[in-house]
């Protein structure tokens, strides 16, 4: 890799949903870099098309229906596009890796969870029986699951959802990817549970130098783990900044919405602001900016046309918002 290449570089990318209802644009010209060690977080509601963006990258989406309509998504400066499905499949598991949200359905119930870690080193590298088992117990010794020797013939239902988690991040990284997207990773787990994961995957990305992409619906979870942030809504990344701007100064209505929505230790007792309204349906979007039906602070250029996505607003930060960097003296 080249100096000037970043790891990841996801240009303009376009996806689109092909139903029986008609087409939905799921990803709308989407832009985005992640560099070595870097995290990036990719926060967003349901339906923000932030899975989706991460299906394309992974080259796993459902299709049909999902189709990749546009883009590029260079990695290590290659258009993965660009690649055959059988050339680009052999990226997954040694260089880009995926861990999902629900670790109990993504392991398979009937086989020991050693025995599905050590299939990983048996289909990839081609190791005998015994070494990949071996292999199996280090990396469980890795991701902190005590007893692993013990425990590695034991099945997905025997451990609580946390261990599982671990079970699937060790799975992912078994392969030392160069970069992991983690999709969601712990909102199925407590909140003491969900602060053990992130710090185990800020700690193998301290050591292997991955680049890392988390997912998350809650802007609570990545304060702490994230370099950048990227927020999306309406499959557009509406705001992209360093992690602790964004927090002191938000540029757009929506991730300013999102930030008054989240608990903080230091404003006990004040009301939490939920975002009024609904995502909007992407087989019927509206005219103009996306956000506009629950932005209270829209006005009537807002309805007649969408803002451009790329402007910077401040150095590195860019909002589509016509009023992006001066929501404090605006009539909300
Ligand atoms: Fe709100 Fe208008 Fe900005 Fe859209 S462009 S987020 S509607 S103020």
């Amino acid at each position: 890799m080249s100096d000037s290449e970043h790891l990841l570089e996801v240009n303009d990318l376009h996806v689109e949903f092909r139903l029986r209802d008609g087409i939905a644009k799921a990803i709308n010209g989407v832009s985005f870099y992640l560099d070595e060690r870097e995290t990036l977080a990719i926060l967003g509601e349901s339906g923000s098309g932030k899975s989706v963006t991460a299906q394309a990258i992974m080259g796993i989406l459902d299709s049909p229906p999902g189709f990749v309509t546009g883009g590029e998504v260079l990695f290590q400066g290659t258009d993965l596009e660009k690649l055959s499905p059988k050339a680009r499949a052999k990226y997954r598991g040694p260089k880009l890796s995926m861990i999902f949200q629900d670790a109990l359905s993504s392991l398979n119930p009937v086989f020991p969870v050693g025995w599905q870690i050590a299939e990983m080193f048996r289909v990839h590298q081609h190791m005998n029986r015994s070494d990949a088992l071996a292999k199996a117990i280090t990396l469980m010794e890795k991701v902190k699951i005590p007893a692993a020797k013990e425990r590695v013939r034991a099945y997905p239902h025997q451990f609580s959802g946390g261990m599982r988690q671990r079970i699937m991040i060790a799975m992912a990284i078994a392969l030392d990817p160069w970069l992991l997207i983690a999709d969601e990773p712990t909102t199925a787990l407590d909140v003491t549970v969900q602060a053990q994961i992130m710090d185990l995957l800020k700690e193998l990305q301290e050591e292997s130098g991955m680049g890392l992409i988390l997912i998350t619906h809650d802007l609570g979870v990545v304060a702490s783990v994230a370099d950048r942030i990227a927020v999306m809504y309406a499959g557009r990344i509406v705001e992209s900044s360093d992690i602790r701007p964004l927090y002191a100064n938000p540029l757009h209505p929506y991730t300013k919405g999102l930030l008054e929505s989240v608990p903080r230790l230091d404003q006990k007792g004040q009301d939490l602001l939920a975002i009024g309204g609904l995502p909007p349906n992407l087989l019927a979007m509206p005219a103009g900016c996306p956000f506009n039906p629950r932005c209270r602070y829209a006005f009537d250029k807002c309805r007649a046309g969408e803002p451009p996505a790329s402007e910077e607003i401040e150095p590195g930060r860019t909002a589509a918002c016509y009023l992006a960097g001066r929501l404090e003296g605006a009539h909300a």
